[in-house]
């Protein structure tokens, strides 16, 4: 099932026209990050050499030729030991992760009063209208807005990413008439195929696995990385081995992840493969995972992840 038809995207021209006003001037790279879906790569044998370093953009320039690149790794070795820096990561320099931060905390204000459950499906621009109405949470100053644009029209290769950019516009609507909240976990299913596998995994293991992740709209998705790129220091390659960047994420269009129950925070590493639930899981042979060791995503081992878009 492709769920890109389903996602309903809303008019740009209002933050056209916001960022008209706060002088923002939408790249070339933004225009054709919003219309087109680019194809997964050729896994490479190793990570570009060369990330991008916008002029003027605050990115991390580029090494000298002459450096030696003694901590560049092999593709294989990165997503093994994924959570840890490269010389060749995208970094941002402190000026923008120190931006990064106050954005990442201004976004899990949005959460923390709009409630975790629905905060899943928080469009964009939904997201602008929260903030001005509640005090505790205050408005997005120009200078956050235009980092998440940026943020979001980056091309995720730069970090090292080779999925696909799902959501295509950072203003797309999950529709609400298209999901059903799973009792008991906060999240959500599309209707039809994930919630049917969803409820076929549950009655096939004697409810003693659950939905840990749902649907995620870009604006969730925004607050996961950015968290991740704080922990990181705003090294975005590093964040990007463990969490999709925002509008490449599988979770926006069908994905959904699972664990066992009372297994907790076990369930998000490689400590869920050797249970039980995950082996009778794979026998019984519908289930396909996203993210294997040997993915072609750039992404960690995530045997919790379900694919489910293709
Ligand atoms: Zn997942």
């Amino acid at each position: 099932m492709n769920r890109r038809t389903l996602i309903k995207s809303i008019s740009y021209c209002g933050l056209c026209a916001l960022g008209g006003r706060l002088g923002w001037r939408l790249s070339e790279q933004t225009w054709r990050a919003g219309y087109e879906i680019p194809p997964i790569p050729e896994r490479p044998e190793s990570a570009p050499v060369d990330p991008i370093a916008d002029e003027g953009s605050g990115m991390r320039e580029p090494p000298e030729p002459d450096v030696p690149m003694t901590e560049q790794a092999s593709y294989l070795e990165k997503i093994r030991d994924f959570d840890r820096p490269y010389d060749d990561d995208f970094v941002l320099d402190p000026e923008r992760f120190e931006l990064l931060r106050t954005t990442a905390k201004h976004l899990s204000r949005v959460q923390r009063v709009y409630g975790h459950g629905h905060f899943n499906l928080l469009s964009f621009d939904s997201m602008i209208k929260v903030s001005r109405r509640y005090g505790k949470i205050g408005d997005f100053t120009a200078e956050e807005l235009t980092f998440l644009e940026e943020i979001f029209a980056r091309d995720a290769v730069e970090y090292g990413f080779y999925g696909d950019k799902v959501m295509a516009e950072m203003t797309a609507q999950v529709p609400d008439s298209e999901v059903v909240k799973v009792n008991g976990t906060g999240h959500y299913l599309f209707r039809g195929e994930p919630e049917q596998k969803y409820e076929q995994m549950r009655l096939d293991l004697e409810d003693q696995v659950f939905l840990t992740s749902g649907i995620r709209g870009v604006v969730k998705q925004l607050q996961l990385f950015l968290d991740k790129a704080v922990t990181t220091e705003g090294n975005l390659s590093q964040a990007s081995r463990s969490l999709a960047p925002p509008g490449y994420s599988y979770h926006a269009i069908g994905d959904f992840d699972i664990g066992k129950v009372g297994f907790g925070l076990d369930n998000f590493n490689e400590a869920f493969a050797e249970t039980d639930e995950y082996k009778r899981l794979v026998d019984l042979g519908y289930a396909e995972i996203r993210y294997t060791p040997t993915n072609p995503y750039g992404v960690r081992h995530e045997p919790w992840h379900i694919k489910m878009a293709t």
